[in-house]
C-alpha cells in the first residue's frame, strides 16, 4: 500500500460542502460508505490547483489524509474519480442541488449514524440525471429512499387509516400514507390520479439500484409528487428544499 506509513488514512466520499476558509482553503464535508467525515483542503478553492477538481462540490473522490495532533484530518493528496454534477439543464441543476441540501439537512445536521443506503440512492440519483433520465422522477425516488432511510416514509402497502389493502384511492401526506375509498371519503379527500399512486408505490419499494425504472413517468405526475414529498419533509422534519421549491415555483 502506498500509505503505510501510519499517520496517513484513505478514504472514498461525495463531496457535499466546501466551505472557503482563510482564502483558497477550504473545510470539506463528504459522504463515504460509513457516513460523512471532513477534513481541511489547502488551495481546495484555487482554479487548477491540485485540490480543485477532487475538493468540488458533488465530486466523487479518492483522498489520502494526513492527521495532525489533534486527530483532524487535512487532505495530502486526492483524485477526482467521478463528477456528478449536471448543468445541461436548469432542471437537472436544481435537482442535484437539492437532493445534495437534503442529504446534507437530513443526514449531517442530526449527527446522528447516516444509514448506509444513503451513499447508494445519492450516487444512483446523480447519475441517472447524468444519463438524462428525468430529474424530477430521479429525485423522486431519491426522495423517498432518503425518507424511508429516515424513518419518515409514506405508508404504500395499505390504507394509513384502517389497514385495508384493497380499493385504495388517494395519498395524504399530512396522514402519513395511502387512504382506502372510505377512509377518504369520511375525510372529504380528493382522489389521486392511479398512476401517481403507482409512483409512490414504486418509489417507497424500490432499492437504489432500481432507479433508472422511472424513466417513463410523466412530468405532469411528478411534479405534484415531488411537492407532496417536500411538504412531507417539511412538515416531519422542518426541513425546507429551497432548490427544488424554487424550481417548482418557476414552472
Ligand atoms: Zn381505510
Amino acid at each position: 500500500m502506498a500509505w503505510t506509513n501510519g499517520e496517513k488514512s484513505k478514504k472514498e466520499g461525495l463531496v457535499l460542502k466546501a466551505v472557503p476558509v482563510k482564502g483558497n482553503d477550504a473545510m470539506i464535508t463528504a459522504l463515504g460508505k460509513d457516513g460523512f467525515f471532513s477534513f481541511y483542503a489547502r488551495g481546495a478553492k484555487k482554479m487548477g490547483s491540485k485540490s480543485f477538481a477532487c475538493c468540488s462540490e458533488l465530486s466523487y473522490s479518492s483522498f489520502v489524509f494526513s492527521s495532525s495532533s489533534t486527530g483532524k484530518l487535512t487532505l495530502s493528496e486526492g483524485d477526482g474519480i467521478e463528477y456528478l454534477f449536471s448543468s445541461d439543464a436548469l432542471e437537472q441543476s436544481f435537482c442535484c442541488m437539492g437532493l445534495q441540501e437534503i442529504a446534507l439537512k437530513l443526514f449531517h445536521e442530526p449527527e446522528e449514524d447516516t444509514p448506509i443506503e444513503t451513499l447508494e440512492y445519492l450516487l444512483q440519483a446523480l447519475r441517472a440525471i447524468k444519463k438524462g433520465i428525468s430529474p424530477l422522477n430521479a429525485t423522486i425516488v431519491a426522495l423517498a429512499g432518503f425518507l424511508r432511510l429516515a424513518g419518515i416514509g409514506l405508508e404504500v402497502g395499505e390504507c394509513v387509516n384502517c389497514g385495508k389493502k384493497k380499493d385504495i384511492v388517494t395519498i395524504s401526506y399530512l396522514d402519513g400514507g395511502f387512504l382506502c375509498r372510505d377512509c377518504a371519503e369520511e375525510i372529504g379527500s380528493v382522489k389521486t390520479p392511479v398512476e401517481q399512486l403507482k409512483i409512490l408505490r414504486f418509489a417507497f419499494a424500490c432499492s437504489p439500484s432500481d432507479l433508472p425504472r422511472c424513466q417513463s413517468w410523466r412530468s405532469s405526475d411528478a411534479r405534484p409528487l415531488l411537492t407532496g414529498l417536500l411538504d412531507h419533509l417539511e412538515n416531519q422534519t422542518g426541513i425546507a428544499c429551497k432548490s427544488l421549491r424554487m424550481m417548482l415555483q418557476a414552472q
